[in-house]
């Protein structure tokens, strides 16, 4: 008899121990991962690595394309698109996974550095959203470019070697904290105060003597001077280390995985995947957290040009083909989503939330209010995918960012949804999201992977 009514149960209460192992030993190369790439550049630059070890070209390279080819296209070393050519043709539509590999975090000010109070310090700029206590006073690293007027590049990484320093935000002791304790959370740590320390000594007694032993070591080090911090992109992320997270060490702890679990587990599929006869995509976008704008965020009309790229050396290419490849696409927009917090149930309304260990989670629609902002699934295309799921024993959960009214929140779903594609936002539950350390649960992580995996291995068409 059919089952009536639909069960919510763990991901991992069921499994045999050689399955419990292989969701466990998934987790191991991901943490890696997170510790190894703490920026949209440098994650970049794992997935170009895993990608061009794996047989994929760049893009140009190649002439023509035809079923089979692996290519991939690099934005700016901030944004990746990756693609496998499909039987049939592009036009025919896409199977697409989008994550993004940019994470809230501190942004150096183009004229950061600054003494006072007999300390050097450098000013920041928030990316994303955060909420700023949570900033201050843990270990912060220091990782990102500076390039030269004449081009020279420099990388900048310090902080995530044993033996290299940290930085740190203060902040204010208790005893003195009165006034402060009475502000509201939200500007009890004010935007203008996250200003790093770094550094103390003074270079002689002129003034501003210990900046000026600050720009020392720079320019001992990079052979910087302070103009240069001009043309610069450095970033302030937490120094500390991805860890496996309880006694049954069933979670990862991390910096960074809004979004970037979705953003391994995806590269992990479209590097295992079976081919379909649809060509596979996997996207990996810059700029979500604060709007997908710029020329590497989704929004841009880089993407747009590398699907042109791929219709012209398909020979498709001809005046409606693009609109074509998008109105016959279908869309994973790969983001995570948020998991009930035990400590804060009341933002959750419980039939419509997602618990972490419960496996993937499927957002039919995202926004704030009265869905402003929604790019709400077709009833349609969310049969496929639970046609897809459930013929793939693959466990999911269906849910809504939080209550309504409460708050709301968006990903690059509706960018490609806009342009004519099916798109369903679909990834790992996380607590503590946007904090320096946030919470998944490794039965999740190899869930997302099994679910993009079964969606780019699908031949079948969405019914309407
Ligand atoms: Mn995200
Ligand atoms: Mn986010």
């Amino acid at each position: 008899m059919e089952q009536l009514e639909k069960k919510k149960v763990c991901g991992f209460y069921p499994l045999t121990e050689e399955e419990k192992k292989e969701v466990f030993e998934f987790s191991k190369p991901y943490i890696e991962f997170l510790n190894k790439a703490k920026t949209e550049r440098e994650v970049n630059k794992e997935i170009i690595k895993e990608l061009v070890e794996n047989g994929f070209v760049e893009v140009n390279q190649l002439e023509e394309l035809h079923s089979g080819d692996k290519v991939y296209y690099n934005n700016r070393g901030k944004g990746v698109y990756a693609a496998i050519i499909g039987e049939k043709n592009l036009t025919e539509g896409m199977q697409i996974v989008g994550s993004h590999i940019d994470s809230p975090r501190l942004d150096l000010k183009p004229n950061p550095l600054y003494e006072d109070a007999n300390l050097a310090l450098l000013k920041t700029h928030y990316y994303g959203g955060i909420k700023k206590y949570q900033w201050t006073t843990i270990p912060l690293a220091i990782h990102g470019v500076i390039v030269k007027a004449n081009g020279e590049k420099m990388e900048v990484s310090i902080g995530e070697e044993e033996g290299d320093p940290i930085f740190m935000i203060t902040d204010l002791l208790p005893h003195l904290a009165q006034n402060q304790a009475d502000k509201p959370l939200k500007s009890a740590i004010e935007g203008e105060a996250l200003n790093l320390v770094v550094g103390s000594i003074p270079d002689g007694d002129s003034e501003n003597a210990i900046k000026k032993n600050i720009l020392k070591i720079l320019n001992d080090k990079y052979g910087i001077t302070e103009i240069d911090f001009y043309s610069s992109e450095i970033e302030i992320v937490p120094a500390f280390k991805a860890r496996d997270l309880g006694f049954d060490q069933s979670m990862v702890a991390s910096y960074g995985q809004d979004d970037r679990v979705c953003a391994y587990a995806s590269l992990k599929a479209i590097l295992d995947c079976k081919s379909s006869t649809y060509t596979q995509v996997a996207i990996f976008a810059d700029k979500e957290e604060i709007g997908s704008v710029g020329n590497t965020g989704m929004c841009s009309e880089v993407f747009d040009y590398f699907v042109s790229l791929l219709l012209e050396k398909t020979n498709e290419m001809d005046g409606n083909a693009l609109k074509k490849v998008y109105c016959h696409s279908k869309m994973l927009s790969a983001d995570v989503g948020a998991g009930v917090d035990p400590n804060y149930q009341e933002v959750s309304e419980k039939n419509n939330s997602s618990y972490i260990g419960y496996g993937v989670e499927l957002n039919k629609y995202t926004g704030s209010r009265g869905k402003s902002g929604a790019s709400d699934a077709n009833a349609e295309f969310v049969a496929y995918i639970r046609n897809i799921f459930e013929s793939n024993g693959i466990k999911y959960q269906v849910s809504e960012l939080g209550k309504v009214d409460i708050g709301g929140g968006g990903t690059i779903a509706y960018i490609l949804a806009n342009k004519g594609m099916d798109v369903i936002d679909c990834g790992v539950p996380v607590i503590a999201m946007h904090s320096p350390y946030e919470v998944t649960s490794k039965y999740d992580i190899y869930s997302a992977y099994t679910a993009y995996k079964a969606f780019f291995e699908s031949d079948q068409t969405v019914r309407y």
